[in-house]
């Protein structure tokens, strides 16, 4: 009887843009669809944005589901309007999405797949699936350097709200827009900022709108820059520097670490499930027509057709077209053509 009451046409794992987006597109087409999410509607940026961060996307090119995303301002919109806009978008459109639902395991059966998920209480919910959609992003766990005291408590990977940096001594490790726009904002806050990163200057693919004020407040000396320089180590009181240049070792008293230098992809539950993936970022091979992999009725879209990517070349706006092909597929109507979406510079 549970089994039966969770059967479904598709589910989609992952309640992201995309993930939605998809859900939108099978449900106007008459499918019985759910969303399955570890977290909340649009976890990752719900997890992984600062509060407050603007998107570098424009707003009209994060719309899903045909509806309108605009901000009061005609600005670039933020994390907090963003969740509202999927908020309302899962209102609008009826979607049934099951938030903090963890997919522990699937399991191939002679019709479908069967899925368990771990709720936010600890319970264990079943679910039988004809049609399986991976939406499950690719910044599933954060890069590591791999050296002494990386996961001492005062070393973190997000930023968090910048009001807990006034008056410490904060190194940022990093030298794209995470890290970036963290220095600016911890020193705003109060903050005694250090930013070190590999590069002789700071990288030119940097939000239009830090980059150059980034470079004017460590001009100014009001932000700490150590260019060329790696970090070696971590203790309870300081930090080793090493300049790639010189070779010279510099020791820094800091308080806090803020390593954000990137996330990586999660194959596992691909693997798992046998689907072929590149062996050097992980990402799955799939139809382009139908987003389709070499396991039957099991497709893949959004970011997670990407694997760990160094430099963003897949985001929103160009895998609007991912939840199009995958609705064709499966209620058979035509294949929309491909994108030619303009790409935009790294996130
Ligand atoms: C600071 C910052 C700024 C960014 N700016 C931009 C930008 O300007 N433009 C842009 O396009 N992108 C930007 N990005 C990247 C953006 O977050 C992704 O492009 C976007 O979230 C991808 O959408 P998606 O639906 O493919 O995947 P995601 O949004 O990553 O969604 C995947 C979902 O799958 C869920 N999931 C994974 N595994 C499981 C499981 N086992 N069980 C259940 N659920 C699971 C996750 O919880 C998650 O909600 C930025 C990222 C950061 C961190």
């Amino acid at each position: 009887m549970l089994m039966r009451m969770n059967r479904h046409e598709t589910i989609i794992i992952g309640g992201g843009p995309i993930g939605l987006e998809i859900a939108a597109s099978l449900q106007i087409a008459g499918n019985d669809c759910i969303v399955l999410d570890s977290g909340a509607i649009g976890s990752t940026i719900d997890r992984l944005f600062p509060p407050n961060t603007r998107f570098f996307s424009s707003p009209e090119r994060l719309e899903i589901a045909g509806v309108a995303c605009s901000t009061v301002e005609q600005e670039k919109i933020t994390r907090e309007e963003y969740l509202c806009y999927l908020r309302q978008v899962v209102d609008t459109v009826g979607i049934d999405i099951r938030t903090f639902h963890h997919v522990e395991t699937i399991h191939r059966s002679d019709d479908g797949f069967d899925l368990e998920a771990r709720t936010r209480s600890g319970a264990c919910r079943r679910f039988r699936t004809d049609r399986l959609v991976l939406a499950t992003g690719g910044m599933a766990r954060v890069r590591t350097l791999g050296i002494d005291g990386e996961s001492l408590p005062h070393v973190r990977h997000e930023l968090g709200d910048p009001h807990q940096y006034h008056g410490r001594r904060v190194l940022i490790v990093g030298g794209r827009n995470s890290a970036c726009e963290a220095a600016i904002r911890c020193w705003r806050s109060g903050a005694h900022v250090h930013l070190c990163h590999r590069n002789e200057v700071v990288n030119e693919r940097v939000k239009y709108w830090i980059r150059p004020e980034l470079i004017a407040l460590m001009e100014e000396g009001r932000i700490t820059e150590h260019a060329q320089t790696t970090l070696e180590r971590i203790t309870e009181d300081d930090v080793q520097l090493v300049s790639a240049g010189t070779g010279e070792t510099t020791r820094l008293e800091v308080d806090d670490v803020l390593l954000m230098i990137g996330y990586e992809h999660d194959p596992s539950m691909m693997h798992h499930l046998g689907v072929r993936t590149d062996a050097a970022n992980g990402a799955p091979l799939f139809d382009i027509d139908t987003m389709g992999t070499n396991v039957d009725n099991l497709h893949v879209a959004g970011t997670a057709t990407a694997g760990t990517q160094d430099r963003f070349r897949v985001y929103i706006e160009n895998c609007h077209i991912h939840a199009e092909r995958i609705a064709s597929a499966i209620t058979g109507t035509d294949s929309p053509e491909a994108s030619n979406g303009r790409l935009l510079e790294e996130s």
